[in-house]
C-alpha cells in the first residue's frame, strides 16, 4: 500500500508530510519547557534550528539532546529575549547560518504571580519588555526575512489566560492579552505574503515554570504542592496537566506546510480548561 499501513480495522493510515524538511526554525527561550518541547518537534521533522535562552549551560545541554536525537543542526546564542540588540543579531545571525529563516517561535519567560494591588509600575514595565516587546521585536526581525522567501510562519506562545483570566496572574492577562491583537493584526499584514501568524496558547502544563507557580501558591496559602495540582486538575476536563509534547505537536502543525490556510487565530492547548465557547 503506497504511503501508508493499515490499522486492524482496516482504516489506512496515511503519514501526514508536515514539509518541514528544509525549514530553519529560531525558537526563542528554548533551553526547557514549552520552548524546548517545541525546538525538538521541530527537529523530529527536520528543521533546522537556533535557538536561545539567557542561560549558556542548560541551553548547550537541550542543544546536544536535540542534536543527538534527531540530527539537525542547532545554533545556539545565550540571550535575554528583552534585549532588541542581542536579539536581532541572532535573528540575522541564524538567518546567515542558514541561508533562510522560515519559522519564529517568540517565547519568555512568564511575569510573577500577583494580584493587581501588589504590582508595581516597575513590574509592569517589566512584564511588557517580556511577553509583549520580545513578540514585537523578533516579528520586526523575522517577518522580513519571511517575506523575501515569501513563506514563513510566526507563532507567540503566550497563555491560555488570553481565553480566560487567571487568578493572581494580573500581569500575564493582561498583557498577553495585547499579543494576541498584534498576531491579528500581522496575520491580515503579511497574509498575501504566504506568513501565517498564529498565537499559541498553553494551559496547564507540566514544566519548570508550572512548578514555581505552584510553590508561590503553596506558599502564600499554606498548603501542599499536590494540593495545589490537585486543584487544578479537577478544572481540567481531560483531568491532568498537560504534557510538553503535546503542546509542542500542535506548534509543529501550525508551522507545517499542512497549516496555511490557519492563521490570525488562537489555539487553546488545555486539555478542555478555559470555558468559554
Ligand atoms: P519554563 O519551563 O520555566 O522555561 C522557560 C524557558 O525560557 C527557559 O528555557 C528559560 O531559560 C527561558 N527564558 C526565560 N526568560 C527568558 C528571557 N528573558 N530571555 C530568553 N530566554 C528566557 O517555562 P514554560 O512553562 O516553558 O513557559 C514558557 C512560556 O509559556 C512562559 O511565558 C510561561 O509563562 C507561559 N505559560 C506556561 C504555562 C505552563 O503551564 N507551563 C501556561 C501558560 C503560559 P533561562 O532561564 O536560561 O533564560
Amino acid at each position: 500500500m503506497a504511503g501508508g499501513t493499515q490499522d486492524a480495522s482496516g482504516v489506512i493510515l496515511k503519514p501526514m508530510d508536515f514539509g518541514l524538511k528544509d525549514r530553519a526554525a529560531l525558537v526563542a527561550a528554548a533551553s526547557r519547557g514549552l520552548g524546548r518541547a517545541v525546538a525538538m518537534g521541530l527537529a523530529r521533522e527536520g528543521a533546522s534550528l537556533a535557538l536561545c535562552a539567557r542561560t549558556a549551560g542548560p541551553l548547550e545541554e537541550t542543544a546536544a539532546e536535540i542534536r543527538a536525537a534527531t540530527g539537525v543542526r542547532v545554533l545556539t546564542k545565550a540571550l535575554d529575549v528583552t534585549r532588541a540588540g542581542a536579539t536581532a543579531e541572532f535573528v540575522h545571525e541564524a538567518h546567515r547560518t542558514f541561508g533562510r529563516l522560515d519559522i519564529c517561535v517568540a517565547n519568555a519567560g512568564g511575569p510573577p504571580s500577583k494580584a493587581f494591588a501588589s504590582t508595581s509600575e516597575d513590574e509592569w514595565q517589566s512584564a511588557v519588555e517580556l511577553n509583549l516587546l520580545s513578540t514585537v521585536r523578533l516579528a520586526h526581525e523575522t517577518l522580513p526575512l519571511m517575506q523575501q522567501q515569501r513563506w514563513g510562519r510566526f507563532l507567540a506562545i503566550t497563555s491560555v489566560a488570553v481565553k480566560q483570566p487567571l487568578t493572581g496572574l494580573v500581569l500575564s492577562n493582561a498583557v498577553r492579552s495585547a499579543v494576541v491583537g498584534l498576531v491579528k493584526t500581522l496575520a491580515n499584514e503579511y497574509g498575501p505574503h504566504g506568513i501565517t501568524v498564529n498565537n499559541l496558547c498553553p494551559g496547564y502544563t507540566a514544566t519548570h515554570r508550572l512548578t514555581e507557580l505552584a510553590a508561590s501558591i503553596a506558599r502564600n496559602e499554606g498548603i501542599t504542592l499536590d494540593q495545589v495540582v490537585a486543584r487544578w486538575t479537577s478544572q481540567i476536563p481531560a483531568g491532568r496537566l498537560g504534557d510538553p509534547a503535546e503542546f509542542a505537536d500542535a506548534a509543529v502543525f501550525l508551522a507545517s506546510e499542512r497549516a496555511a490556510y490557519i492563521t490570525g487565530q488562537s489555539i487553546v492547548i488545555d486539555g478542555g480548561f478555559a470555558r468559554g465557547l
